[in-house]
């Protein structure tokens, strides 16, 4: 039975794995250097409380992203008389009463609807940011004043040509709005200067968005209805109702990862790929450390999915690689993330509608206060309820974009407590000595950067291509901005290839750019249906 070595129990890895097993003879052993599936995806528990790393909406505009969660995890019944998503282009409605009661039911994907804000000047503005009440009176009108004349400067002189994120910003939002928003959040998130990173960056994550559309949107708001759920045609950042399996999104990729144990695959864990071994336009073999030993462990086999950072693939590969090809992988960068997990009675900030409930009904917001290091806060409470233990507590995840080794990621976690707790009651979002409990969690390589040698991926791309059973897959594994869906996405289309028996890999390469683009042929075909149409919005472009 013809084997495939799967690098990585993340939604790219175990897709692959899945996808091999349902359409192929092919068996898959994964190899996950964690103790756990999910990858950035993955929950983690503490005390009973469950931390995802970086609150993971489910919403994806392909339909056959859907329909593969869906056939995993069951939507959840809602209280509403029916709801009414699109599936495969078509309107259905799903009857209150047929999902799974999540009361009942572990396996099973919420609906949960979206409210996040930006926190900024000790106030709340609506994301997306848009032309409302709460946004004039915030702002005031001169600095309104000033953002409509700056917007209409940018457009009358863009500047071309486009080649930073800057330029990208400043000519879709004006220079005041960019820096009133953009700018410094932007900068925290990535820690380098808006003009050093790529416009690619922004063209990938926040194409389509500008204030022409906010304005559209804020006429059309009153004609829309609200029960399109699958949403295509909402640009990314803009969904507003999301799928989340009920224990956070790790539930799914164990689930996945059970499937494809019941079914003979292997997922094996604790094992750090290493080096893998070539023999002329293949590989054949790789090395594995076992972490619970320290042994060397081989596993050969006829195809290699490979979702590791593509630095470390490069770095493990035996053979000469050429020096242009080398620089340009070791040039790569990356962003790295520390989470606090942190357990309170109550926040301080609380809804003017509800001011009993102990904390806002956001998921998360935007901390854009300048004067701290945290970037935003998840509140897990409104993720699903059963993130959190207890109740009748509080359960929240500050978020710190930082770089291995430099001064966040250094500090103990005694250090990084105090600091999230101080910054917290400094900026006025809790009591410090309403403080339960806390934990940190340092994830590596969450973010591939499109700064760096990132201009120079091509090289890197058109080596690699020449290894004929070799896949690199997801985010870290193309170092593409990826969410699950475009992660999962790549690894459906290597095994469409193997069934195909095609072995151009352009249309892995092209998934979350070329993709965009059947997705609007699929959307322009469906858009004389009334259901077809979602809501579109735009919103500032903090969105990571
Ligand atoms: C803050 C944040 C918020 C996000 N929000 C969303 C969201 O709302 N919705 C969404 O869909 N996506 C979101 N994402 C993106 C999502 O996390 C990723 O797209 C997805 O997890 C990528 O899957 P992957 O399998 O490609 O990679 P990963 O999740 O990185 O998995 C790769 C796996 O490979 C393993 N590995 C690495 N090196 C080795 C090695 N040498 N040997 C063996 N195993 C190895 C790792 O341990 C890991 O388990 C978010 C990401 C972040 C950081």
């Amino acid at each position: 039975m013809p084997t495939a070595i799967i690098i990585g129990g993340g939604p790219a890895g175990l897709t692959a794995a899945y996808e091999l097993q349902q359409r192929t003879d092919i068996r898959p052993i994964v190899l996950e250097l964690g103790d756990d599936v999910g990858g950035i995806s993955r929950t983690i528990e503490y005390q009973g409380n469950r931390i995802d790393i970086g609150g993971h909406r489910f919403f994806s505009k392909s339909n056959r992203v859907m329909d593969w969660w869906l056939n995993l995890l069951p939507i959840q019944k809602t209280d509403e008389a029916s709801q009414s998503i699109t599936y495969q282009q078509k309107s259905t409605t799903i009857d209150a009463g047929e999902g799974p009661d999540p009361n009942e039911v572990d396996d099973v994907m919420l609906v949960r609807p979206r409210q996040s804000r930006i926190y900024y000047r000790r106030k709340f503005f609506n994301y997306p940011i848009s032309l409302s009440a709460n946004t004039i009176m915030n702002l005031g009108p001169v600095t309104m004043a000033k953002m409509g004349m700056s917007y209409m400067y940018s457009q009358m002189r863009p500047t071309q040509p486009e080649t930073n994120l800057e330029h990208f910003l400043v000519n879709r939002f004006g220079r005041e709005l960019y820096l009133t928003f953009f700018k410094d959040y932007t900068e925290k998130v990535w820690g380098v200067p808006c003009n050093e990173i790529s416009a690619e960056w922004g063209a990938q994550r926040i194409k389509g968005l500008s204030v022409a559309k906010a304005i559209k949107s804020a006429l059309a708001k009153p004609f829309r209805s609200s029960g399109d759920l699958r949403q295509k045609g909402v640009e990314t950042s803009l969904i507003e109702r999301f799928l989340y399996p009920k224990f956070g999104p790790g539930q799914m990729w164990r689930k996945c990862a059970a499937e494809v144990e019941a079914k003979g695959g292997e997922v094996l864990y604790r094992r750090r790929v290493e080096s893998l071994r070539v023999e002329g336009d293949k590989i054949v073999e790789l090395t594995a450390r076992n972490l619970e030993n320290d042994t060397l462990e081989t596993y050969s086999g006829d195809y290699f999915f490979s979702t590791m950072p593509i630095q470390h693939l490069l770095r493990g590969l035996q053979t000469d690689v050429p020096s242009n090809v080398r620089e340009a992988s070791e040039g790569l960068v990356y962003r790295d993330f520390v989470t606090v997990g942190m357990l309170l009675n109550e926040l301080k900030i609380r809804d003017p509608k509800t001011p009993d409930k102990k904390y806002p009904a956001d998921t998360w917001l935007y901390i854009q206060e300048p004067d701290v290091h945290v970037g935003r806060l998840q509140i897990f409470n409104n993720w699903s309820p059963w993130m959190v233990a207890d109740p009748k507590t509080v359960w929240i995840g500050l978020e710190y974009f930082c770089n291995q080794g430099d001064a966040i990621w250094n500090r103990s976690n005694d250090e990084m407590i105090k600091l999230g707790r101080e910054e917290l009651a400094r900026i006025g979002i809790i009591d410090a000595d309403q403080m339960l409990d806390a934990t940190v969690i340092r994830v590596p390589k969450t973010y591939p950067a499109y700064f760096g040698t990132y201009d120079q991926f091509p090289l890197i791309r058109g080596w690699l291509d020449q290894f004929s059973n070799l896949f690199p897959l997801g985010r870290n594994g193309m170092h593409r901005y990826n969410n699950q869906d475009h992660s999962m996405l790549t690894a459906m289309t290597a095994v469409d290839n193997l069934v195909a028996g095609r072995n151009n890999k352009d249309n892995i390469w092209d998934v979350n750019t070329e993709q965009e683009y059947h997705e609007e042929q699929e959307d322009a075909k469906a858009e004389a249906k009334p259901e077809s149409q979602s809501e579109t919005k735009a919103e500032a472009l903090t969105s990571v």
